[in-house]
């Protein structure tokens, strides 16, 4: 199905805001509103784990900005400035359980699967997931959309 992404986000948001009471930012960097070919569902569940994730590891406002990158791929990404993730620990974040201790000191409660499952939908829906973070800075996690989701019926 084709997806409004403009709205998707705009919508997502808020039932996230609502949902935790924490404030989301969402920018749109594009011209018109951008759609896109996927499960919406699927995609739903994908844009909650990361924006679980930002609530559980930081404070602070959490962005969700959609954008194109030089490729015309559309990109959303979503991000935190909280504790971030060390550069040994980044590869292992996405293995199945694996968590990283301080984190666990933060007693947010997950047992590490969030990542793994997110992995699995990326792979099932043709998206290329990235993640950037820092330690004690924040963190970003990317979706790419690539040219096969801009098939428009
Ligand atoms: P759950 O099973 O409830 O999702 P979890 O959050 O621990 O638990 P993952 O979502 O797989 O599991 O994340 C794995 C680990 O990666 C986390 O324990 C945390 O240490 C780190 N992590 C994930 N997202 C972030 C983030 N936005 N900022 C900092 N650390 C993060």
């Amino acid at each position: 199905k084709d997806i409004d992404l403009t709205e998707f986000l705009t919508d997502s948001a808020k039932a996230f805001q609502n949902a935790y009471n924490r404030k989301i930012i969402f920018d749109s960097q594009m011209d018109t509103n951008a759609f896109i070919y996927s499960d919406e569902q699927k995609l739903k569940q994908l844009l909650f784990i990361f924006l679980d994730n930002a609530r559980k590891y930081s404070d602070e406002k959490i962005t969700i900005t959609l954008s194109l990158n030089n490729k015309e791929e559309t990109l959303i990404n979503i991000s935190d400035r909280g504790i971030g993730i060390n550069q040994t620990e980044l590869p292992k974040v996405f293995d199945r359980f694996y968590r990283i201790d301080k984190a666990r000191s933060r007693k947010t409660g997950g047992v590490g699967l969030g990542l793994s499952l997110a992995k699995e939908i990326a792979e099932a829906l043709d998206i290329d997931l990235q993640l950037q973070s820092v330690e004690g800075i924040g963190t970003t996690v990317t979706l790419v959309f690539n040219k096969n989701h801009k098939k428009l019926s």
